[in-house]
């Protein structure tokens, strides 16, 4: 670790965990740099080309377009053939009767890839090519926003226990579709390592307000206390000294969470009929037969997604309300680097209904064979969702205010600059 090198370009950045208003050199030489207090990652080096980054969004935009329209898989049983489309698991379960599920997965598995992928090419190349428009600060904000909804990478994963469970029973080939797909979420994955968002944030217009005291958690500039109530001058967020109502909104998600739980794991999320009998399954029953038949890589990930995850990030963010009605100042940098976690990995949980979606048009063979969406997936889909809701709209900056509040963490940030690791 090293310190802040001598004559550097320095700014002001205030850390979105923490709220710690710093300097940190712009840009840093190497490594990355870390918000003194809270220990939050505020700029790597890596990712910082816009040419990689735009090149890597367009290759991932195009690529979603065969991976779309064209059959990604094909199934042959007993002389009937059947290739499904990325789209056909959402037909499926609307005419089975789950609108909202096929609607909320066709959002998060389909329409919002292209959104975020066509939208940050979009802006990329105008950046590139030395467009500053006003248009540009909440175009990429959004581009932000739907990283985490924009789930490609998370339908791949899915598709694959899909496939590991479908062809240990039936013969199944994957078509230029499917192979597009692949290439379109390994490329989703790319892109979200090659893009550092403050090296694009460095490039538009906007000051630095010396002396300011709040901040855009958007795109983090410092602004001064009058801001507040109003838009930021360069992404055009609503600009708050600390989210309004976010403690409230959190613990309304939580509850509904905690009501959904038992829904999401007591009913069966899929049936399979096999020569007119049902065998339905439970998340922990399809992880069981998972297991059983030998696929333990794809059962063991699903245990932790489907199971460890969700569990996990309702009894943090539980943890965390208290740590703030109660003013606790223990562990915070755990605390605050345990958000950012479960803020990242929550959308993984997805994989269980993506799992459904690829799998359910596969297997529609009538008499011989079907396979039903069934109510636990809307549940299990539906508590995941709040969950991810419940965790972005908690605001990670009150923990540190609530124990500065309680016995008296300080604040000395302003002349502290931040850490540059190499
Ligand atoms: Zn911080
Ligand atoms: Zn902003």
């Amino acid at each position: 670790m090293a310190g802040v090198s001598p004559g550097s370009g320095m700014t002001l950045i205030a850390c979105p965990d923490c709220a710690a208003i710093q300097r940190m050199p712009s840009p840093p030489a190497k490594g990355w740099v870390e918000c003194w207090r809270c220990g939050h990652v505020l700029e790597r080096t890596a990712g910082r080309s816009v040419d990689v980054a735009l090149a890597c969004a367009l290759a991932t935009l195009l690529l979603l377009i065969p991976a779309n329209f064209m059959s990604v898989m094909t199934v042959h049983l007993a002389g009937i053939t059947s290739s499904t489309h990325l789209a056909s698991g959402l037909v499926t379960a609307w005419r089975q009767g789950w609108p909202l599920l096929a609607i909320v997965m066709g959002l998060l598995g389909i329409v919002l890839p292209f959104v975020r992928f066509g939208l940050l090419a979009v802006t990329l190349g105008a950046i590139r090519f030395g467009v500053r428009d006003p248009w540009l600060g909440p175009a990429f904000r959004l581009c932000q926003k739907l990283d985490l909804w924009a789930m490609a990478d998370v339908v791949l994963i899915g598709a694959g226990i899909g496939y590991g469970r479908v062809s240990s029973q039936i013969p199944v080939h994957i078509d230029v579709g499917g192979w597009c797909f692949v290439a379109a979420a390994v490329m989703t994955m790319v892109t979200r390592a090659s893009l550092e968002r403050r090296a694009i944030w460095r490039r538009l217009p906007g000051t630095d307000s010396e002396g300011g005291t709040i901040a855009c958690t958007s795109c983090d500039l410092v602004l001064s206390r009058d801001a507040q109530g109003g838009r930021c001058p360069r992404c055009a967020a609503p600009v708050h000294w600390r989210h309004p109502f976010a403690l409230m909104q959190c613990t309304a998600l939580l509850l509904a969470c905690w009501l959904i739980m038992p829904a999401a794991y007591g009913l069966p999320m899929s049936a399979f009929w096999k020569l007119g009998e049902a065998h339905p399954h439970t998340v922990i029953e399809g992880i069981a037969v998972l297991l059983h038949n030998g696929f333990w890589p794809f059962g063991v990930v699903l245990v932790i997604v489907s199971i460890g995850v969700p569990f996990a990030k309702l009894i943090i963010l539980s943890w965390f309300l208290a740590a703030v009605r109660w003013r606790w100042s223990w562990w915070l940098r755990t605390r605050t680097r345990l958000y950012r976690i479960i803020d990242e990995i929550g959308r993984w949980s997805n994989l269980d209904p993506f799992t459904v979606m690829v799998f359910a048009p596969m297997i529609q063979f009538d008499s011989i064979a079907h396979f039903d969406v069934r109510s636990g997936s809307t549940f299990f889909l539906a508590s995941v969702v709040l969950s991810m809701l419940a965790t972005r709209v908690f605001d990670p900056r009150l923990m540190w205010d609530a124990a500065e509040a309680g016995d008296g963490v300080r604040d000395e940030s302003k002349h502290v600059p931040a850490e540059e690791v190499s």
